[in-house]
């Protein structure tokens, strides 16, 4: 068999605040693992954001969206900031950020949740339920209510104002984030619960029916179960380690997602990845960009750091590589490294730049 090229374009956004830091952190480390692994990476840095309102005249430059569709993988780091709040639509940094996934076509968004055993204190759920926590959340991103025709506020024939929005999906919608999901399942422990509100929602009927089918047809390997939403939120509290992978809408993802993310303590721990059909995926931690602490090297650089190794596996595959950022993320935190937003008492307070040259020390 041919030896496969491993060698990638990835685009740097930086974007604003915290972002310049935390990204050098997260590229010094896939440097270091790409030497490792003989892996090549082609970095480029473009503008997005309010770097961008500032240096290019509009948060999202064609130039950057061009790069970024000709690339292999996209790393984001945050945008936004008090700067730019006051701008009017089309110059803010946050247009920009919806602007490049419309512009990449990502529907799907993966959330891990983990509890880490080291930061089982910050979790606000009992140790015993939240150490060992390993979930994946895979949320549809660009369908559903919010994006559901027609919407919209009117008055009915007594004079009542009123509003609707459509909860909407299609067969091939449903089809496509239900093939990442499995596909998602697969690299992980094997088993995909789909959760839904079908006792009550057609939308969710049909949902329910074609991640079923897809499910027998394509992924017999992978072990599917059922949920309806409000047992899910249930369940997400009350025993999260059942979970191994999650698939839902848009509006029931968003939900359990930021439920999910509060199990694990601290926003500073948190990737996301958002993929499209066939181009390039998109990966940022679920973080802003922190303009409180922006520039003072407190930063905590891990859920960057943790997104580089979510575009590895996901976005190009090399999950060897992967594993190895998410053991010196873990190395780290074992040899007692935290920065402000983790620390606590007995811990070695460390910065942005720190906690980076930890990492590469254990790499
Ligand atoms: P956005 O609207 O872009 O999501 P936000 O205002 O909701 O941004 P964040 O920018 O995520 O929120 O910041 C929320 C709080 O969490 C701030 O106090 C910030 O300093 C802190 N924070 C966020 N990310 C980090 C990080 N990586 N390290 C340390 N603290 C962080
Ligand atoms: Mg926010």
């Amino acid at each position: 068999a041919a030896q496969k090229e491993r060698s990638y374009k990835v685009t740097l956004l930086p974007g604003d605040g915290i972002g310049p830091e935390i990204l050098s952190v997260a590229v010094d480390v896939m440097r270091a693992v790409a030497e490792r692994e003989g892996i090549k990476f082609e970095f480029t840095e473009k503008l997005v954001g309010g770097a961008a309102v500032d240096g290019a005249g509009v948060p999202l430059p064609d130039d950057t969206l061009a790069t970024c569709r000709a690339s292999d993988a996209v790393l984001l780091a945050s945008i936004g900031g008090y700067k730019w709040d006051s701008n009017p639509p089309h110059l803010k940094p946050e247009t920009g950020l919806l602007g490049l996934r419309a512009g990449l076509g990502v529907f799907a968004n993966l959330r891990p949740v983990t509890v880490l055993p080291q930061l089982a204190d910050a979790s606000p759920l009992k140790r015993e339920v939240a150490e060992g926590v390993d979930i994946m959340v895979v949320r549809e991103l660009i369908g559903g209510i919010y994006f559901g025709e027609p919407r919209g506020f009117g008055v009915n024939e007594s004079g009542h104002r009123y509003a609707y929005n459509n909860m909407v999906y299609s067969t091939p919608e449903i089809d496509r984030i239900a093939r990442v999901a499995f596909e998602t399942a697969r690299k992980r422990q094997g088993r995909l619960c789909s959760v839904d509100k079908a006792n009550v929602l057609q939308v969710s009927q049909l949902w329910r029916e074609r991640v079923t089918a897809i499910g027998k047809e394509e992924y017999p390997d992978v072990e599917l179960s059922h949920m309806y939403v409000d047992n899910a939120a249930m369940q997400l509290v009350r025993n999260p380690k059942q979970f191994d992978t999650i698939v839902t809408g848009n509006l029931f993802g968003d939900i359990l997602s930021d439920i999910s993310a509060q199990l694990s303590g601290s926003i500073g721990m948190l990737p996301s990845s958002s993929m499209s059909e066939s181009g390039p995926g998109l990966f940022e931690p679920i973080h802003g960009s922190a303009p409180d602490i922006a520039g003072q090297d407190k930063a905590n650089p891990l859920a960057q750091v943790l997104s580089a190794a979510m575009l590895l596996k996901y976005g190009l595959g090399e999950t060897k590589a992967a594993e190895l950022i998410e053991a010196a993320v873990s190395a780290a935190l074992d040899k007692g490294y935290r920065t402000g937003d983790l620390m606590s008492s007995g811990k070695t307070l460390v910065g942005c730049k720190k906690m980076g040259e930890i990492l590469l020390e254990t790499l």
